[in-house]
C-alpha cells in the first residue's frame, strides 16, 4: 500500500506572496489522483505531533514561544512566514506525518508526505520557511521508540541541510548527507556528515555522476536501517533560486537512483519535499509526482 500523508492547509487566507508557495500542496494529491496514480485510499491526514515528541529535538523554551505564538519579529523574519496557530498546527501535524510515514515505510518500503523536509529549522530556532525539523523529529522518534539504531538523511534540496546537520552533529546514530548548491543559501554552511556543494550552473550529468558516485558507498558504510530522503524539485533548471540546470527527467532519474538504492538494500525510505520554486506551477507539480510515481513504481505498490 502507498502511504502518503496530506495535512490540509490551513483555512485562513495567507498574505499576499504566500499563496503561490503553498499552492503545490494542494496540487500535488489532485494532479496525483486526476491522473489515477492514487486514489483517496491511500491518502491519511496525520494527527498532531505530541509535545514529548516534538522535545526530544526541540528546545522547550523555543517550542513553548511558538506554541503560544511568542515568537519575537526578528524570530519571525528569518522563518519568513506570519506566525499563527494555524501555521504551527500545520507543522506539527507535518511533523508527524513524517513520523507516520517512516513507519509505514518500515511496512511496506515506501511512504511520502507531501510537505516536510523542513531542513532549516534548528534545535532552538528556525528559518527559511522552517519552524520545526520533521527529519529530526521523526529519526529521534524512531530511535527512542528503538525502531531504528541507524539512520540516514539523504537531503538532495538544492539547499544545504543546516538544521539537520546541526542538531545531530555530535550523535553518531544519524548521519546527515546533502548535496546542495555551494554558493545558495544558507550562505553560512553547518557541517554535514558528508556535505557535497556543486557549482552554479551544475548541469544533470554532473549531479547524477555525483550522486551515482557518492551514495552508494554511504549507504554500504552507514548501513542505516531506514532513510529519510527529502526530494526538493529547486534543482531544476527553471527554479527562480536553484541554480542548477536539472532538467524535469533528470529530476526524475534523481528520484530513481534513491529509490532503486532503497530497494536494492531493503532498506525503507520516507520522502518529503522540500522546495520548488519555479515561476510555472506545473514544473514543480510535475516534477513533485514524478517522485511519488517514481516510488510506487519501485516498490510495486
Ligand atoms: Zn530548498
Amino acid at each position: 500500500m502507498l502511504k502518503i500523508a496530506y495535512a490540509p492547509i490551513y483555512a485562513h487566507p495567507l498574505p499576499e506572496g504566500h499563496r503561490f508557495p503553498m499552492a503545490k500542496y494542494e496540487l500535488i494529491p489532485a494532479q496525483l489522483l486526476y491522473e489515477g496514480v492514487i486514489t483517496e485510499e491511500n491518502i491519511f491526514s496525520p494527527q498532531p505531533a505530541t509535545e514529548e515528541t516534538i522535545l526530544r529535538t526541540h528546545d522547550a523554551d523555543y517550542w513553548h514561544r511558538m506554541k503560544n505564538l511568542q515568537l519575537t519579529d526578528r524570530e519571525m523574519r528569518a522563518i519568513g512566514f506570519p506566525l499563527s496557530a494555524e501555521l504551527v498546527e500545520r507543522e506539527v501535524r507535518i511533523c508527524q506525518g513524517t513520523i507516520d510515514c517512516a513507519l509505514y515505510a518500515q511496512q511496506y518500503g515506501v511512504a511520502l508526505n507531501v510537505a516536510g523536509g523542513t531542513h532549516h529549522a534548528f534545535k532552538d530556532k528556525g528559518e527559511g520557511f522552517c519552524l520545526l525539523n520533521d527529519f529530526a523529529i521523526a529519526a529521534n522518534y524512531l530511535l527512542h521508540h528503538g525502531l531504528a539504531t541507524q539512520v540516514l538523511l539523504v537531503d538532495l534540496d538544492v539547499h544545504q541541510g543546516n538544521g539537520s546537520a546541526a542538531i545531530f552533529k555530535d550523535d553518531l546514530r544519524v548521519f546527515t548527507f546533502s548535496m546542495h548548491g555551494q554558493h545558495n543559501y544558507p550562505f553560512h554552511k553547518e557541517q554535514s556528515s558528508l556535505d557535497v556543494g556543486l557549482k552554479d550552473g551544475t548541469d544533470g550529468d554532473t549531479y547524477l555522476g555525483l550522486l551515482n558516485d557518492t551514495l552508494p558507498g554511504i549507504i554500504s558504510d552507514v548501513k542505516p536501517d531506514i532513510i529519510f530522503y527529502l526530494s526538493g524539485v529547486d534543482v531544476l533548471a527553471t527554479d527562480k533560486f536553484g541554480k542548477l540546470k536539472l532538467t524535469i527527467d533528470e529530476c526524475k532519474q534523481r528520484d530513481e537512483i534513491v529509490f532503486n538504492l532503497c530497494r536494492q538494500h531493503h532498506i525503507p525510505v520516507a520522502v518529503a519535499m522540500g522546495g520548488g520554486y519555479s515561476p510555472e506551477v506545473k514544473h514543480i507539480v510535475d516534477a513533485h509526482c514524478n517522485t511519488f510515481k517514481v516510488a510506487k513504481e519501485v516498490f510495486g505498490l
